[in-house]
């Protein structure tokens, strides 16, 4: 539930609310907006008293937040969720693009890609190091050492950067490296993982899951959030659908409705909801014309010799020259790149 404080409350009386929901065994999440503070109280509310609440000095009134996700959803907070990534903003004005290759191979191809995403004009360089194959046999990911490649990477570009983590065994370890954690569609229910990236201070990039719904995806969000990690992003890339023309078959149209029901930003990546470089640039375009917040692109100095998504990838050449044409659909819509 909202508890809505009156325009006049005071610290104090708002203290003295948020007190009273812990006492009761709610946890609080207070929004401080222009007008007036809101505070989002979950728990269980079949033993309260609403008027041991609704009595308190500088409350206005309690309004049940309906939606299953309680904390993801633009019930509690009408606002954008903004996330600042060390000085970059995801879910404002700026459109930000966060690219590089799927899996770090070794530190001269990587850093020759960051060099020249980074110039290019991508503010968030991408690279697995923990990668979860289809195939047990497929090239699973430098680990550590792909870890350590990121970290350099980022030293020479200034570039943050994004990485995967599978296992909840690898949460403390990848989120030394990382500035923001990514969780892949296959561990969109991994609700362990969830928890536990949920009580890192990173922000987490949430993939959908390969056939999730879109309340399934926001409820997996839920799990970050209420384990108390506010900064989620959501990342559309692509689900399972008959069509075998494509990788994955991109669902534009959970842009707007994620917009609707949620105030957390949203990046789409073309590459897996694609699988071939060739169709990348034309999702990328219509990602930014339907909303999103952010793109994820996968870039790969020679894609042929890539070990894992070669097919799906650009070349630096390629991916420049679609940042051009992008700046042009962003200014259509409003926004910078
Ligand atoms: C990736 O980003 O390389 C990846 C494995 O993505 P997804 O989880 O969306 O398949
Ligand atoms: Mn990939």
């Amino acid at each position: 539930m909202i508890v809505v404080m009156s325009r006049n409350a005071t610290k104090e009386e708002i203290n003295n609310v948020e007190k009273k929901l812990s006492e009761l065994g709610f946890s609080t999440h207070p929004i401080y907006g222009e007008v007036k503070t809101v505070i989002g109280a979950i728990g269980d509310k079949r033993y309260l008293n609403t008027h041991e609440i609704t009595s308190m000095p500088g409350v206005e009134c309690l309004v049940p937040i309906m939606k299953p996700y309680k904390l993801a959803s633009r019930e509690l907070q009408q606002n954008n969720t903004i996330i600042d990534v060390g000085g970059v903003k995801i879910g404002g004005s700026n459109i930000v693009v966060m690219a590089g290759p799927c899996a770090i191979e070794s530190a001269d191809t990587f850093l020759e890609t960051a060099v020249k995403v980074k110039e290019a004009g991508a503010r968030i360089l991408r690279g697995g190091a923990f990668k979860p194959r289809t195939s047990p046999y497929s090239f699973q990911g430098l680990e550590e050492d792909g870890l350590k490649i990121l970290a350099e990477a980022r030293e020479v570009t200034g570039l943050k950067i994004v990485t995967e983590v599978v296992d909840t065994r690898d949460v403390e370890l990848v989120n030394s490296y990382a500035d923001i954690l990514q969780i892949g569609a296959r561990n969109m229910q991994n609700f362990r993982l969830l928890r536990e990236a949920g009580m890192t201070t990173k922000p987490v990039l949430l993939k959908r899951g390969l056939s999730a719904t879109i309340e399934e995806w926001l409820m997996a969000a839920e799990y970050i959030l209420a384990a108390g990690n506010p900064n989620v992003i959501l990342c559309e890339r692509g689900i399972r659908t008959y069509e075998t023309a494509t990788r994955n078959t991109i669902d534009m149209s959970a842009i707007p409705v994620i917009k609707e029901l949620s105030h957390l930003p949203i990046v789409v990546d073309p590459s897996h909801a694609t699988g071939m470089w060739k169709y990348v640039g034309a999702l990328a375009k219509g990602a930014v014309a339907t909303g999103a917040d952010g793109l994820i692109i996968e870039v790969h100095s020679n894609p042929a010799s890539a070990l894992s998504d070669g097919p799906q990838s650009l070349r630096p050449e390629k991916f420049a020259q679609l940042m051009k044409e992008l700046q042009a659909v962003a200014a259509a819509v409003g926004r910078n790149i």
